[in-house]
């Protein structure tokens, strides 16, 4: 390990439309937090397309990072990366960054899980120790919580992601991805000035729900243009955010834990925080939400869990650092929870 006064670990996310870096101390400190977002010119993400935003980005975001937190690159003992689960070509795209960086500069790798890493982001930059946890992203519906040495998964989607669901109907709509508004918060502020609750499918099947039906029941609704469309995204937001409260309260229930976490990028919504700070409250739980630059993928997340994970003993040697797409939470070692 190299010698320094402080111990730092450098992060790189790339599992879908963000490519992030991310600086943390072996402490918890995170001292950089830079990132890049591919914004495609229209539709949704083109994986390909992604990943070459990614690699054209890398040195960019790495230099911002490394000024930012005044840590010269010898000056790092870890490298990790998001290692799955994600979209192929931008898995790659981080994976080949990161190890080029820890073969150059000579120290250990470690491949983190993308949804470990919200987690313990939430958990690091709110106090939470045992939490029930809603991670909702653009690509990820996930209520978890710890139990017999794993996150377990009590409740997630069947089809599409919550933030997916959003982003679809937004797109439909005509709005527009800006840098620094993405679709879910456009979508937010129509919804706060909806006045009229138009009933859509709400399927909640079990543990787990189902969002295409409610998302297809939308848009044709939007293209008959007979709805106004502050109704229908207020709507869509009800019944989408409903869903996802339900089945995290029928886990707070279920493992009786005494805190909530709200993590990922639809974290930010909130509308979604007052239904689950609700929840917590009956249930005598502390509710707690991620801080918003860490609630969509960054870096920060990837540079913490890799501490975790390097300083409890687990590394990942080059010849096993390929990408896993389909990672899930229940698979992934979490020696650091007792
Ligand atoms: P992530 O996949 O974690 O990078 O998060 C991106 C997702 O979060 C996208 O689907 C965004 O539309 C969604 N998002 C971001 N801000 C908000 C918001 N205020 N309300 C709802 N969704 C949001
Ligand atoms: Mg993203």
């Amino acid at each position: 390990m190299k010698k320094s006064d402080v111990l730092c670990c450098l992060g790189v996310e790339s599992t879908a439309d963000d490519f992030g870096v991310g600086i943390a101390t072996f402490k918890g400190e995170i001292l950089a937090n830079a990132s890049s977002g591919y914004v495609p010119e229209e539709g949704g993400i083109h994986p390909r397309e992604a990943a070459r935003h990614h690699a054209e980005a890398a040195d960019k975001v790495l230099g911002e990072a490394l000024s930012k937190a005044g840590t010269k690159p010898t000056d790092l003992a870890l490298i990790a990366f998001a290692q799955g689960p994600g979209l192929g070509p931008c898995l790659r795209t981080g994976a080949t960054v990161a190890r080029a960086l820890a073969s150059y500069l000579d120290v250990p790798l470690v491949g983190v899980n993308h949804s470990v890493a919200h987690i313990e982001i939430g958990k690091l930059e709110t106090g939470a120790v045992d939490p029930v946890t809603l991670y909702v992203s653009g690509g990820n519906t996930l209520v978890s919580a710890f139990d017999s040495g794993r996150y377990r998964v009590f409740g997630e989607t069947l089809d599409i992601a919550l933030g997916n669901c959003l982003d679809v109907f937004a797109r439909t709509a005509g709005l527009k991805q800006k840098r620094g508004m993405p679709l879910g918060a456009a979508l937010e502020q129509l919804a706060a000035n909806g006045e009229k609750l138009i009933s859509l499918p709400y399927v909640v099947k079990g543990m787990d729900i189902s969002l295409s039906g409610l998302l297809t029941a939308a848009t044709t609704l939007l293209r008959k243009g007979e709805c106004r469309l502050e109704d229908l995204c207020y709507s869509l937001q009800e019944h989408a955010f409903s869903m996802v409260t339900e089945v995290t309260e029928r886990a707070l229930a279920h493992t009786e834990k005494k805190e909530v976490l709200l993590t990922g990028g639809v974290a930010a919504n909130r509308r979604l925080q007052e239904m689950l700070s609700s929840i917590a409250e009956e249930h005598d739980a502390k509710f707690n939400v991620v801080p918003r630059q860490f609630a969509t993928d960054n870096g920060a997340m990837i540079a913490w869990t890799g501490v975790l994970a390097y300083t409890h003993g687990l590394v990942t040697p080059v010849e096993e650092s390929f990408v896993k797409l389909r990672w899930r939470l229940e698979k992934v070692d979490v020696p650091w929870i007792k």
